[in-house]
């Protein structure tokens, strides 16, 4: 492991370098929809404090992001109809990590489907706007 690099994607977002499709934001916490989503409603939740990943993490930072990991979940699979979801959450790249910078992903699931790995494939840009939407009105 190395240092946190404040150049990775979701540092840029989180300083609205560059755009993202909100859900929620306080002033600690971040959550915004993954561009490349393995299933609709695929989101990400971010402190805003940067660490690389959960070990280097404040652990008063995680106290204060579990809680909205929690309430963006429930809104998620309110919001997509799913019959449950995995909480995801890769360390390094051996561990699948890609982007730098603490995150836990949501991913609504239905029953009998089984979701895979990274996609890599750009979602629709209007159908993710309007699903973020959908997962703020829910929340
Ligand atoms: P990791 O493997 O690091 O846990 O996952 C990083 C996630 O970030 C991937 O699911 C990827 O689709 C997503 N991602 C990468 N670049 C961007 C971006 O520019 N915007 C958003 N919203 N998500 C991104």
């Amino acid at each position: 492991m190395t240092h946190y690099d404040p150049s990775n994607i979701f540092a840029k977002i989180l300083r609205g370098e560059i755009p993202s499709h909100k859900i929620y934001e306080d002033e600690q916490t971040l959550a915004f929809m993954d561009i490349m989503p393995m299933v609709d409603g695929h989101c990400l939740v971010v402190p805003k404090q940067g660490s690389r990943g959960l070990l280097d993490a404040d652990a008063a930072v995680l106290a204060r992001l579990m809680p909205i990991v929690q309430k963006v979940a429930k809104a998620a699979v309110a919001a997509t109809g799913a019959d449950g979801f995995q909480l995801r959450q890769y360390n390094e790249a051996a561990g699948g990590q890609t982007v730098f910078h603490l995150h836990f992903h949501i991913l609504p699931m239905k029953e009998g489907v089984l979701v895979g790995a990274h996609t890599g494939k750009m979602a629709d840009l209007a159908k993710l706007a309007e699903m973020a939407k959908r997962i703020s009105a829910a929340l």
